[in-house]
């Protein structure tokens, strides 16, 4: 069986911002409060998973810094000995006010996700986000200690390839790592994505022509990126390569969305609801074989190369 050791959770479908290739601008349907997973219900899934292996956990959504409460949540998850790593990915619009108290209540670092350094293209990708009050909040995680942050940037085609350099000479002093992600067909983004997608060996080769890059492969991720020190920095960079460098036989995700249903794979319209199991009074030891069978069923591999079909769920529906 593979080793599951990392749960992705995402606490909320909302978020205070618009990305156009996540979520568009109005009509989603939003889930109802009592469809979410209470904190309860998510702490008591996780203590119960953690003889499977779990020891990681990232909290996700939607915005989960617009989840109330989530410093709850961390502090809950905290009390679990055994779970190592309690990380959040963030747009970083409330960092700078709610980092302090991420860190008090048990976070161990954040990604902040960021796809330019204008304030214009800022506005363009996000529709509405302040591109300030993201730096603020990046310079206050670091000053809290929530490190390495790492940022999260989605390569788009004829958007921020000319940025490309740009971020390395923004890490480049900073113990921050940037990571390019490709642009990823799913929901909002599906058809956009395949003309618009930048593979992550040209956008290596590129930066290559400015900084040199030194293969690392002790720098610290749970995920599938491939990372470089900046040779002279000391910021670092990684690559994400979903399309052009498909990870899945070692991927050791396992996707929980807000309301409660395990996505073993991304890509793939395939959900099991524990949500449901767990209302209906399920004991660990079941909620633990249902999770067995889940990763055993996890998929050999994906074709995101074929769009996202009809598939109904957004980006910030699933959790990126
Ligand atoms: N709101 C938080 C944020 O933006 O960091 C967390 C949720 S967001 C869905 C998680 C990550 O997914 C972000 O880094 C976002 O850029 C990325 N993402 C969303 N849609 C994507 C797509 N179609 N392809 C690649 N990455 C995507
Ligand atoms: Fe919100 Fe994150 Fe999606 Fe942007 S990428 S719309 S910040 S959930």
């Amino acid at each position: 069986m593979r080793q599951i050791d990392y749960i992705r959770i995402s606490v909320t479908d909302r978020c205070n911002l618009r990305c156009v290739y996540c979520m568009p601008e109005k009509g989603v349907e939003l889930l109802k409060h009592n469809d979410l997973m209470s904190f309860e219900e998510i702490y008591n899934l996780v203590k119960a998973l953690v003889p499977l292996g779990i020891k990681k956990v990232r909290l996700t959504g939607g915005e989960p810094l617009v989840r109330k409460n989530i410093e709850e949540l961390i502090k809950l998850l905290r009390s679990i000995p055994e779970i190592e790593d309690i990380t959040l990915t963030t747009n970083g619009i409330l960092l700078e006010d709610m980092a302090e108290g991420l860190k008090k209540a048990g976070l161990s670092r954040v990604n902040v996700s960021l796809d330019s350094l204008d304030e214009e293209k800022f506005k363009k990708i996000t529709r509405w986000g302040s591109l300030d009050k993201v730096l603020t909040g990046i310079d206050k995680a670091i000053k809290v200690g929530l490190n390495p942050v790492k940022l999260n940037v989605v390569a788009i085609k004829g958007f921020n390839d000319d940025e490309f350099i740009n971020f390395i000479d923004f890490v480049y002093n900073k113990k921050i790592q940037v990571r390019f992600i490709e642009l990823m067909p799913i929901g909002e983004s599906d058809e956009e994505a395949i003309l618009k997608h930048y593979p992550i060996d040209a956008i290596k080769k590129l930066i290559e022509t400015k900084y040199e890059l030194k293969f690392n492969d002790n720098i610290r991720t749970n995920g599938p990126a491939e990372n470089y020190n900046i040779v002279g920095g000391v910021g670092s960079v990684g690559f994400i390569g979903a399309l052009s460098h498909k990870f899945c036989s070692s991927c050791n995700r396992l996707r929980l969305t807000a309301d409660g249903r395990f996505r073993p794979c991304l890509y793939i319209d395939q959900e099991y609801d524990v949500l449901k199991l767990i209302r209906s009074g399920a004991s660990d030891d079941e909620l633990r074989t249902f999770v067995e069978e889940i990763i055993l069923g996890k998929p050999e591999g994906h074709n995101m190369e074929d769009g996202w079909g009809n598939q109904r769920r957004k980006m910030s529906q699933i959790g990126g």
